[in-house]
């Protein structure tokens, strides 16, 4: 599985859990100090201001990642985003996990801001919230306070993807099926995200569009994943495979493999000896190899021999995250036998089918 996202700049470990920064988010930050440098404030006091709020986003994940750990659901790393931050869990939580992972992120904001606004309060500091909120070297804390305040509230928006969307699909999932919930919540989140970014037109706030560009398309996004996982619910991995295709031979040559991937659409490519299954050559792999070594060395050195194995029996929904983790072709194996592949393309036509009412049913071969 893909341990790293693309773009990001690694910053450290936390608790085990690695801490990166997406280039964009880099760009932000610095974009941030710079148009403070015509504000009202000094440029060292928005900066500390910035860097605490973005602290504040980053002990919000971590809320989400110690709560992901009790259930036994690993986090692969923290990646910080100019509109927020994202723990990426290993899996999908269970629908039940899932509320107290999501309430775990807004709760670390509003215990900072109860214990920032306790400690103001009780040495004689606490002020209206707006006036605790204007921009200025004198107030710092008070900012901090209200910015987790606004940071609590904020993600508990109920639209998905958003932690208020998911805990909302969590308590919808008590009385309903899950993909309805799911369904509901992402329409909701639809909905919330026009309200917001009409709200960002009529007060022309840039920000505010922003966000709502982001929710509008992550709870579409949440919306087409649930849509697809109860088309494959119920479904066994062969009812999806693909049964004609080629294979190779463990002594074939780089430049055989290149002529069989140019003689159809195939691209990932299973390699026999004898009536045994030893690796699986892809696309990528096979150009890299190629590149590489040349026409004339041999694929079953540039092989991946650690390739996904999925039972013709598990269920479709099942399949699908490891055949997306696997980035290339699974192989549809009982026992020993190779039966057939499952591709990332074969399973969206295979939801489409579904949803035209089709029952597919692999021909025999
Ligand atoms: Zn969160």
């Amino acid at each position: 599985m893909e341990s790293r996202m693309p773009g990001t700049l690694s910053v450290g470990q936390f608790f085990g859990i690695p801490l990166r920064f997406h280039f964009t988010f880099v760009l932000l930050f610095a974009f941030l100090i710079t148009i403070s440098l015509a504000g009202a404030q000094s440029w060292v006091g928005n900066t500390i201001f910035i860097a605490a709020i973005f602290a504040s986003v980053f002990v919000h994940e971590m809320g989400h990642a110690l709560v992901s750990r009790r259930y036994g659901i690993r986090t692969l790393e923290i990646v910080m985003f100019p509109i927020g931050g994202i723990a990426r869990l290993e899996k999908n939580p269970g629908i039940r996990e899932e509320f107290w992972i999501a309430i775990a992120g807004p709760a670390v904001n509003f215990v900072i801001a109860a214990g920032l606004f306790a400690y103001l309060a009780g040495t004689g500091q606490w002020q209206s919230i707006s006036k605790m909120a204007e921009a200025t070297d004198f107030n710092m804390l008070q900012r901090i306070a209200v910015g987790n305040l606004v940071l609590g509230l904020f993600n508990l928006l109920p639209a998905l993807p958003m932690d208020g969307g998911r805990i909302l699909r969590s308590l919808l999932a008590r009385y309903r099926p899950e993909a309805e919930a799911t369904q509901l919540a992402a329409r909701i989140g639809t909905g919330m995200a026009v309200l917001m970014g009409l709200a960002g037109l009529v007060t022309f706030n840039i920000f505010l569009l922003f966000i709502a560009f982001f929710v509008y398309l992550g709870a579409s996004q949440e919306r087409a994943m649930s849509i697809g996982k109860s088309a494959m619910q119920g479904m066994p991995a062969r009812s999806a495979m693909i049964t004609e295709f080629q294979t190779l031979n463990h002594g074939d040559t780089l430049r055989d493999a290149a002529a069989a991937l140019l003689a159809s659409t195939q691209q990932d490519f299973p390699i026999v000896l004898g009536n045994r299954v030893i690796g699986l050559l892809g696309r990528a792999r096979l150009l890299r190899a190629l590149a590489q070594d040349g026409p004339d060395a041999y694929i079953s050195a540039h092989m991946d021999r650690d390739f996904v194995r999925i039972d013709p029996e598990t269920d479709l929904a099942e399949a699908m995250p490891r055949v997306a983790a696997a980035g290339s072709a699974a192989l549809i194996m009982k026992g020993d036998e190779l039966l057939g592949m499952l591709t990332m393309e074969n399973l969206t036509e295979f939801i489409l089918l579904r949803q035209m009412g089709l029952r597919p049913e692999p021909r025999a071969s």
